[in-house]
């Protein structure tokens, strides 16, 4: 029975991201979720939910596409699992590495396979590291990432991450990490400042930090093109032009986290083609399958890899590697998602149903009086609530504004993301989300404002 699970779920299970003492007393819901179709999630109690956040931005070709788990049902009965070392490989993995490799910038020549975001930036740092120790410059170590920034919760992927709770208790930032200014101009610009000077200020503390450290020191900079569990935030315009040539003239890597943002979720394949960022290695993961198995990937350059080519013949094989890297049944369904995301036309959807939904919630919301800023770029959209608009005082977090609007979201049956620092409200819908969804989900963002201000 329900009620049943419900105790064995709080009796046995510990939850990522959650309240643990909360919800061990029964506190928080054990929602089991039975099934899914296009936008919409389906729970045991037979309730029917508009996912606007796909998952955890994730699920970007919407949930029930056969097309999917028949490939994943095929590779499972033909070979559920062999390893990728030494040279081993299905068909699967092989065509994927292809698939992604043609849709990658052109600078970018090989994919390594991981299972998730997190995994994927841990290698990426060790192949950053492994780069640098082969050219004999073993002092240059340090990864620049920025607050707000999110790349995982692992050692160092947490460390990267720069927001609190992700730190705090775990004795994290690791050594070797630093953070910069966050491109995020509606909270970190004085009043008053311009886009313009806001991004020589990001440039400025970008340039100073190098200076702090030596560029003899610092081997990598890591950034998601849109800042996303920091508050999707898309960057003040220039801001990708401007760190660019800094970290060119300090030879240091550009790390693209893309595990939000690639394969399609702004409108373009990537989020380096939509900001002409120029990415040494780009990680991958989410979108890369829309979730319906776990796979990620390190893509690396050509600049990247000839070094790494040149360390093995030095130092023999990789020292690195995991069991599921390039996972059978993850590779085929990546194919078939990739090739479903072209199908559908779902980058392009992604682009124009994403400034409908972004112009919708402006037009119900832009003048309410606690709503400070509407942004967001291709299918990621967010509203950050203030207390007062004209000082632009944020509420006490204490209050938990964000969650109780998300929660009145809930009610109306639709799901929004409460981001977990500030009072901002976020979208990630899948791709497939249409025009009609769209309305629907500002109409109910409108209602829930309504009941909580
Ligand atoms: N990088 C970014 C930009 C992410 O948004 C996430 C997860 O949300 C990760 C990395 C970590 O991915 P995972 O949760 O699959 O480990």
């Amino acid at each position: 029975t329900n009620d049943q699970l419900a105790q064995w779920d709080r009796e046995n299970f510990f939850h990522p991201s959650t309240h643990l003492a909360q919800h061990a007393r029964g506190e928080t819901p054990s929602r089991i979720i039975t099934g899914g179709s296009g936008v919409h999630i389906e729970d045991r109690d037979g309730t029917k939910l508009l996912d606007a956040f796909a998952g955890l931005y994730c699920v970007n070709v919407g949930y029930g596409r056969t097309e999917i788990s028949e490939a994943i049902a095929a590779q499972a009965k033909e070979l559920a699992y062999y390893h990728a070392y030494v040279g081993h490989g299905t068909e699967a993995s092989i065509t994927l590495a292809k698939m992604i490799l043609d849709r990658a910038p052109k600078n970018m020549s090989k994919v390594y396979f991981g299972l998730g975001g997190s995994d994927a930036n841990e290698t990426n740092i060790k192949l950053v590291w492994y780069y640098n120790n082969i050219l004999g410059r073993p002092e240059k170590k340090k990864i620049i990432s920025r607050w707000r920034g999110y790349h995982g919760s692992g050692l160092m992927t947490g460390s990267l991450t720069g927001l609190e709770l992700f730190h705090k208790k775990f004795d994290l930032p690791l050594a070797n990490v630093l953070h910069t200014e966050a491109p995020f101009y509606f909270r970190r610009a004085d009043l008053g400042m311009s886009e313009a000077d806001f991004v020589a200020h990001c440039a400025a503390e970008l340039g100073s930090l190098i200076e702090r450290e030596g560029a003899e020191t610092i081997a990598a900079f890591i950034g998601e093109p849109v800042l996303g569990t920091g508050g999707i935030v898309p960057p003040p315009k220039g801001y990708w032009d401007a760190i660019g040539p800094i970290l060119k003239k300090h030879d240091i890597l550009m790390i693209a986290d893309e595990v939000v943002t690639g394969f399609g979720r702004l409108g373009t394949m990537f989020g380096s083609d939509h900001y002409g960022i120029e990415a040494d290695i780009i990680t991958i993961a989410k979108g890369l399958t829309s979730a319906y198995a776990p796979l990620s990937g390190s893509i690396v350059s050509g600049k990247v890899w000839k070094v790494l080519e040149q360390g093995t013949d030095e130092f023999g094989a990789i020292g690195h590697g995991w069991t599921y890297s390039a996972h059978p049944i993850g590779a085929a369904a990546g194919v078939a998602n990739l090739k479903l995301i072209d199908d559908l036309g779902l980058v392009e959807n992604a682009g124009m149903v994403g400034a409908y939904l972004k112009a919708g919630l402006a037009s119900a919301l832009g003048h309410h009086p606690n709503v400070g800023e509407i942004r967001g770029e291709g299918m990621l959209a967010a509203v950050e609530f203030v207390e007062d608009k004209e000082s632009r005082s944020f509420f006490d977090p204490a209050k938990k504004v964000g969650p109780q609007v998300s929660a009145a979201l809930l009610r109306r049956g639709v799901i929004a993301r409460a981001m977990p620092q500030g009072d901002i409200l976020g979208f990630a819908p899948p791709l497939c989300l249409t025009q009609a969804e769209a309305d629907e989900i500002v109409a109910k963002t409108a209602d829930a404002v309504k009941e909580v201000f």
